[in-house]
C-alpha cells in the first residue's frame, strides 16, 4: 500500500492533522490501535480542556467547534492564582486581553468526538483519509525515497511521510531513535466533575497549596439540576492519588469539601474520577529522516499550564502549512529543509512555556520556610505588575 502520509494515532491531533491536511490532493492514512467504535464514541475520561481563543478559532476552522452543542463549551472568564493557606489571590481578568473571556472549556472526550466527525465527513467528501483501526504500528523506518510503517497484523505502507501523534511516550518515536528529555514530578493529577454551592464566577483557579495543588475549571450549570459545576482537579503524590480514588462518592465529595477549605460550600462529585501521573516530556528532535512529530508526541507539557492541546493544534497548523506548500510547489512533502522548519517553528513557540511550566511547578511545590517566602513574595510582586500579568492574559489567550 503507497499513500502521501501515515498518521499514527488518531487521538485529536492526529485526526485535526488528517481534517486539515484533507481535500488538497494528498493521501492520508491513520492507523490507530484502538476500535472503531472506541474512538467514533470516547468515553469521558475526566479532562476539561482549556483552550485558547486561537485553539477555539483553529477548531472553528477545522469544523469541530460547530459539532459541540453550546452547553457544553464553557466561559472561562478570569483566572486567579493562590498559594498556601492565604486569602490573597493574583487575579488575571480578561480585561487584559481583548476578548471577553480569556478561553473555553471543553471536554476532552466531546473534542476528540468532534475531530473524528470532522474527519468522517472529509471521508465522505474528499475519500483521501483512511483510517485504520484495530491496528497497532509496529515497526517504522524510512530511507531516501520512501517511509516504511508495519502493522501490528503484518501489513506495510509505504509513505512520503510518516508522522507521529502516538501520545507523550510516543513509541514510533522511540522506533526512529529519538531520544526524550522526560520529568517525572512523582505526583498525579486527579481530575472529575463536582457541583457546589457557592458560584465560581466562571473563573478558573490555580491554588499552589501546601501538600497538594488544586485547581477548579469552571463549567456551564449541571444540566440535571441547575447546580454550579466545575472539573475539580486535585495533584498529590501518587500514593495519596490511589487512596483517594479508593473513596467512595460521599467519602470524595467530603474530603474535596475539606481540601477546598469551604470555600466552594458543599461539594457533590457526579462524574467518575481519573489519575493521570505527571510526566514531562520533550523530544531531543521534533523530526528525522521523513518523520515528524505532532500534538503530545512532539511536546509533552505538565497540564498545569493548561497547553498540552493547544499546542497540539499549533503544530498541526505550523506542519499543514509546509506540507501544503510543499505539495503546492511539487516539491517532496517529507524533504528534510521543510521538516527542520517545521521544528524550529514548533521549538521557539513552545520551549519556553515548556521549561517556564517545569520552573513554576519545581518553585510552588517546595515547603521549606524560605520557599513558601519566595512564594508568596513572588504572587505578591506578580499581582502589581501588570505587564507581567498580561502576558499570563495573553499566553491563556493564546496571543
Ligand atoms: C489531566 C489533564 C488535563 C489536561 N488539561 C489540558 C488543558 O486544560 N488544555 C490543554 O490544551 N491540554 C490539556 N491537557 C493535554 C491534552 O489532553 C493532550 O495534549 C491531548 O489530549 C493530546 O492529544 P494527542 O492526540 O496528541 O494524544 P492522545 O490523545 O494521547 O492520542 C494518541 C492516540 O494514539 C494512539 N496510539 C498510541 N500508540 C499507538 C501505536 N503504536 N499505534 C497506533 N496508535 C497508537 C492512542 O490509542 C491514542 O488514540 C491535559 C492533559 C491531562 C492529562
Amino acid at each position: 500500500m503507497n499513500v502521501d502520509i501515515v498518521i499514527v494515532g488518531a487521538g485529536p491531533s492526529g485526526l485535526c492533522l488528517a481534517r486539515a491536511l484533507s481535500g488538497q490532493g494528498l493521501t492520508i492514512t491513520i492507523i490507530e490501535q484502538q476500535s472503531f467504535e472506541g474512538i467514533s464514541n470516547p468515553a469521558f475520561d475526566g479532562r476539561e480542556i482549556a483552550l485558547t481563543q486561537h485553539s477555539a478559532k483553529a477548531m472553528q476552522e477545522l469544523g469541530l467547534w460547530q459539532r459541540i452543542e453550546p452547553h457544553a463549551i464553557s466561559q472561562l472568564r478570569d483566572a486567579k492564582i493562590l498559594d498556601g493557606q492565604s486569602q490573597f489571590e493574583m487575579l488575571i481578568p480578561h480585561q487584559l486581553s481583548k476578548f471577553r473571556e480569556l478561553g473555553w472549556l471543553i471536554s476532552n472526550h466531546l473534542i476528540r468526538k468532534a475531530a473524528f466527525e470532522s474527519v468522517q465527513q472529509a471521508i465522505e467528501q474528499s475519500g483521501d483519509i483512511t483510517l485504520i483501526t484495530d491496528q497497532k504500528v509496529v515497526k517504522v523506518k524510512a530511507d531516501e525515497i520512501s517511509a516504511h510503517v508495519v502493522l501490528s497484523n503484518g501489513t506495510t505502507i509505504h509513505a512520503r511521510l510518516v508522522v507521529a501523534a502516538d501520545n507523550r511516550f510516543s513509541t514510533t518515536r522511540r522506533m526512529m531513535g529519538i531520544s526524550a528529555n522526560m520529568h517525572d514530578f512523582g505526583r498525579n493529577m486527579l481530575v472529575c466533575c463536582m457541583t457546589h454551592e457557592n458560584p465560581h464566577d466562571h473563573i478558573a483557579w490555580e491554588w499552589f497549596d501546601y501538600g497538594q495543588t488544586l485547581a477548579l475549571l469552571p463549567m456551564n450549570p449541571d444540566p440535571l439540576n441547575g447546580k454550579y459545576r466545575s472539573s475539580v482537579v486535585i495533584t498529590v503524590p501518587s500514593e495519596e492519588a490511589d487512596e483517594l480514588t479508593q473513596l467512595n462518592p460521599e467519602a470524595f465529595s467530603k474530603d474535596a469539601e475539606r481540601r477546598f477549605v469551604g470555600r466552594l460550600g458543599k461539594m457533590e462529585l457526579i462524574s467518575t474520577i481519573h489519575s493521570y501521573p505527571l510526566v514531562s516530556v520533550y523530544p531531543n528532535r521534533l523530526v528525522g529522516k521523513r518523520f515528524a512529530t505532532v500534538g503530545d508526541a512532539a511536546v509533552g507539557m505538565h497540564p498545569v499550564t493548561a497547553h498540552g492541546f493547544n499546542f497540539g493544534l499549533l503544530g498541526v497548523q505550523t506542519l499543514t502549512k509546509e506540507i501544503l506548500a510543499a505539495h503546492q510547489a511539487r516539491q517532496d512533502i517529507g524533504n528534510k529543509t521543510l521538516l527542520e522548519r517545521y521544528e524550529r517553528t514548533h521549538r521557539i513557540k513552545t520551549r519556553p512555556l515548556f521549561f517556564l511550566t517545569r520552573l513554576i511547578t519545581e518553585i510552588y511545590t517546595k515547603e521549606s520556610p524560605p520557599a513558601k517566602i519566595l512564594r508568596k513574595t513572588l504572587l505578591h510582586i506578580g499581582e502589581r505588575l501588570t505587564p507581567f500579568k498580561r502576558s499570563i492574559a495573553a499566553s491563556l489567550t493564546g496571543r
